[in-house]
This record gives structure tokens, C-alpha cells and sequence, in this order.
């Protein structure tokens, strides 16, 4: 092949729990104590902004707070020997504070604020929180840049688009058990090995062309990026 080998990453909440960032499928479906349907659907942020907002102030200040871990950077390190396109349903920055450069947000990105009036107007919040009366250009409320559950998933599109290309998929610290994220498996062509990392198995049903390594994150990924990076150099 003339060209880099081409990794595509699938990440979700699993990644970043080494790095001290729970996930909330592990917690009897609690995100930090509190029910999805309390702080990430657009219905609780018609009953209670003022909650939501203060819901994700807590867990940007978390984020800010933790680092990239072993598997956050092995795949960063990937980047300067193959093209890596990493496809995250994370709202957190890890990989992209781990150094990786093609890094797709499916659900949004939680230290970006965005406009409740035009959803392109994204704003980057630095060191900031969002409070209730902080507003976008045009006057509206602004609200975390974050894809809620029961909205539209924007980017799919582009996430479908990428795997579809992959000579390699890897999937990592995810239940496979949120759509359309998980969906995406289904275009990576027949003929492309699947490492899928998670130290639980789900319900899902895999391909030949599977490999399921049970075990976390940080242990998983380096084995993987290791065996790739002979690939390369035999
Ligand atoms: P998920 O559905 O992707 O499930 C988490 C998966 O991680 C599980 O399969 C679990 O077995 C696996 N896991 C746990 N510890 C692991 C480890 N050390 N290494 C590898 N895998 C591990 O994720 P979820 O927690 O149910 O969250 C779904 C959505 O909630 C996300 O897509 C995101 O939008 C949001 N969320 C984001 C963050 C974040 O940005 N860090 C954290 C929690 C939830």
C-alpha cells in the first residue's frame, strides 16, 4: 500500500475512566448520581436550565481536573505513523489534549457552549462556566454544545462516511448499546480487522473479522497500537 494505513478509533465513556472520568452504564445507569433523563435530554432543559447548566459546570470542572491516560496516548502516538480518525461519542477533551489530530465528537463537546437560537453559533468556554442570562450573538441563552438524548445526531453522517473507509477499526471502552454510534460497525467493510477493547462483553453480535479483547482501556490499547505498528514494519 502506497498510501498510510488508514486506523479508524471508535471511543466511548470506557476510555477516559482510567483517567478518573466515570462512566454511567457501570453505575446503574447514574451519571454521577443522576438519571440521563434529569440533565442531558432537551426536555429537562426546558423543565430546569438553570440544574442542566449546573449539571455540566460540575463536569467540565471534572474534566479540567483529570489527564489523558496510556490508551488516550498510544493512539496519539499512532498519528505519526498511520492516519488515525478517532470517532468519539466523549464529550470530555482527552484525546485531543493526548495530541491525536482527527478527532470527530458525536455528541458534542462539553467545554463548547452553543447558541439555543442557531445551533452553529459554537462558542469555545476556556476557562468559563455557563450561567443563566450568558448569551450568544444574537441574544439567546447560550446551553452546552452537547448532542442530548432524543436529539439528532449531526455528525453521523461524516462518522459513517469515515468508517466506511477504515483499513483498521478499533473500538474502545463502549457498551455498543447507544444508536447510531453503534451502528457505525455495520459499514466498516467485511474485509477490515475490528480490535474491540472493553473489559465486559456486551450482547453484541460480532463478525469473523472480530478480535474482542477483554481487558481496560490502558492495557488493551497499547497491545493493540503495538501490533499495528508491526504491521507497519514488516
Ligand atoms: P458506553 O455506553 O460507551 O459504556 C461504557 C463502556 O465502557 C462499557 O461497555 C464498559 O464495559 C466500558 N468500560 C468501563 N471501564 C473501562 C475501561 N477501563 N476500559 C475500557 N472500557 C471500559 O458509555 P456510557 O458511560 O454508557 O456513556 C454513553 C454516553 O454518555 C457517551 O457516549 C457520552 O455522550 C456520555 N458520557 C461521556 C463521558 C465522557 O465524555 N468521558 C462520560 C460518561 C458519559
Amino acid at each position: 500500500m502506497d498510501r498510510p494505513l488508514h486506523i479508524v478509533v471508535l471511543s466511548g465513556a470506557g476510555i477516559s475512566a482510567e483517567s478518573g472520568l466515570p462512566t454511567f452504564r457501570g453505575n446503574g445507569g447514574l451519571w454521577e448520581g443522576h438519571s440521563v433523563y434529569e440533565v442531558a435530554t432537551p426536555e429537562a432543559w426546558e423543565r430546569d436550565p438553570e440544574m442542566v447548566l449546573r449539571f455540566y459546570n460540575m463536569r467540565r470542572q471534572g474534566v479540567r481536573r483529570v489527564k489523558p491516560n496510556a490508551a488516550h496516548l498510544a493512539l496519539a502516538e499512532l498519528d505519526k505513523r498511520c492516519s488515525v480518525s478517532i470517532i468519539t461519542q466523549n464529550v470530555d477533551d482527552l484525546h485531543e489534549r493526548a495530541g491525536s489530530n482527527d478527532i470527530l465528537h458525536l455528541h458534542g463537546e462539553i467545554m463548547k457552549a452553543r447558541s439555543t437560537a442557531d445551533a452553529s453559533l459554537v462558542i469555545d468556554l476556556n476557562k468559563n462556566d455557563i450561567k443563566i442570562g450568558d448569551q450568544c450573538e444574537l441574544g439567546s441563552q447560550l446551553r452546552p454544545h452537547i448532542v442530548w438524548f432524543g436529539e439528532d445526531v449531526p455528525m453521523i453522517g461524516r462518522a459513517a462516511e469515515i468508517a466506511a473507509m477504515a483499513d483498521v477499526f478499533i473500538v474502545v471502552g463502549t457498551s455498543l448499546a447507544v444508536y447510531p454510534a453503534a451502528g457505525l460497525l455495520q459499514v466498516v467493510p467485511d474485509s477490515v480487522p475490528i480490535y474491540i477493547v472493553n473489559p465486559e462483553q456486551s450482547g453484541y453480535q460480532f463478525g469473523p473479522n472480530v478480535r474482542f479483547i477483554e481487558k481496560t482501556a490502558c492495557e488493551g490499547i497499547p497491545e493493540v497500537v503495538a501490533e499495528i505498528r508491526s504491521m507497519i514494519d514488516t
